[in-house]
């Protein structure tokens, strides 16, 4: 199969975990089979000092095309006075747009090794495994009316009932792959907008009667997620509200430096690190890769639709961590702290041995 994919590596640390995770990209496409062409292009400040406009129309158009785009992390203290439309921020929100990718989804896994990285006790966080499913282009950030004046500022929250469904649906059946429950977050005792969504998922639920669906407030989400975060699989939540519990989620792993991301639409895909473009550690080789891999990793589930590769990349970081490796931002005791490059080595390592394997008909 042949793939084009569009990288956007940005500024700051986005460049060093781009190209990391372009390594890894190579290497796993190689072996599956797929021929891969990247296309890289400037985003963000980076394409403001080129271009003067943080995304050009021609890279938008190219991203429009390609199969799927991976990006790095665009911002920096250089062009946070320029105007809100001219920020390197802007182009994040054009993309999406443009790309109409509805469904953000986060997953959050609590590696073995790095459980006490957490700012949350080992004994809670030990076993989590869930992913945020986080509708992206709707809800408050763009219903009408909106506006801003000295005496009252307003927003309003709209759901309709196609958007509900097919962010829905797409929980259900990544459910489906998993542990076959979804947790649907709301405000339905205060929003009609969260009792139409609740509405709209219950008839959804319909089509998947292999899995369980629960209902939770948002307020009793938060807490639930920094209480006992095993309990959830899937939680399928609405965009305000996603956009804050995904944070908290992201909490519970430990460091931003590891959890990846894909949105989602019928046909773009925009895969990135969570994290922002880190000017502190940028340039210093110690940004950790882990984030933009375990993207790759998404690619391959969602865009290739080879999870057993995506399965391989995971397995890859996970040995990697459980021999003691680290980057500066996770580092535990006993551990040894490795720069990012050499972290992609140990990882491309970890997918040799574990194709070898396989290869040998080891079981993993
Ligand atoms: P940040 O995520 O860039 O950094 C927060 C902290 O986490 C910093 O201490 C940083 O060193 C650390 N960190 C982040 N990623 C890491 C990694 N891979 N390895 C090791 N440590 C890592 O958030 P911030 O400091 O609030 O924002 C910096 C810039 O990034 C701002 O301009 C912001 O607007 C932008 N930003 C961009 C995105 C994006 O491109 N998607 C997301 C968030 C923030």
């Amino acid at each position: 199969m042949k793939a084009t994919i569009v990288t956007l590596p940005g500024d700051g640390i986005g460049p060093e975990v781009t190209a990391a995770a372009v390594k890894v990209l190579r290497t796993v496409a190689e072996r599956w089979g797929f021929q891969v062409t990247v296309w890289e292009y400037p985003v963000g400040g980076a394409s403001i000092d080129r271009f003067g406009v943080p995304l050009t129309d021609e890279t938008l158009e190219i991203c429009r095309r390609a199969d799927a785009v991976l990006l790095g992390a665009v911002g920096g203290p250089e062009w946070d006075d320029l105007p809100q439309q001219l920020k390197p921020e802007a182009a994040l929100l054009a993309l999406r747009r443009e790309l109409g990718v509805y469904a953000n989804i986060r997953p959050v896994k609590v590696f073995p090794t790095l459980a006490g990285a957490s700012s949350l006790k080992t004994k809670i966080i030990r076993g989590t495994d869930f992913v945020v499913v986080r509708e992206l282009t709707g809800g408050i950030y763009f219903g009408q009316p909106r506006g801003l004046q000295t005496e009252r500022g307003w927003n309003t929250m709209v759901y309709r009932r196609r958007e509900v469904e097919r962010i829905a649906r797409l929980a259900f059946r990544m459910a489906l792959e998993r542990r076959r429950k979804v947790t649907s977050v709301d405000k339905a005792n205060v929003l009609e907008v969260s009792r139409f969504w609740r509405e709209v998922v219950n008839d959804v639920a319909r089509d998947f009667p292999e899995v369980t669906l629960e209902h939770m407030y948002v307020d009793n989400a938060a807490m639930q997620l920094v209480m006992n975060p095993r309990q959830f699989d899937v939680i399928l939540t609405g965009n305000m509200f996603g956009d804050i519990l995904s944070d908290i989620g992201g909490a519970v792993s430990g460091s931003l430096g590891l959890l990846p991301s894909a949105s989602l639409g019928d046909s773009g895909a925009l895969y990135e690190p969570v994290h922002g473009s880190a000017p502190d550690i940028a340039g210093k080789k110690v940004a950790n890769p882990i984030a933009a891999i375990a993207s790759v990793a998404l690619m391959f589930t969602h865009t290739f639709k080879v999870p057993e590769a995506a399965a391989v990349i995971q397995q890859a970081i996970e040995h990697t961590l459980a021999e003691g490796y680290c980057t500066p931002d996770i580092a535990f005791p006993g551990a040894k702290t490795v720069s990012t490059d050499d972290m992609v080595q140990l990882i491309l390592h970890q997918i040799e041995n574990i194709q070898e394997e396989r290869k040998s008909g080891v079981i993993i």
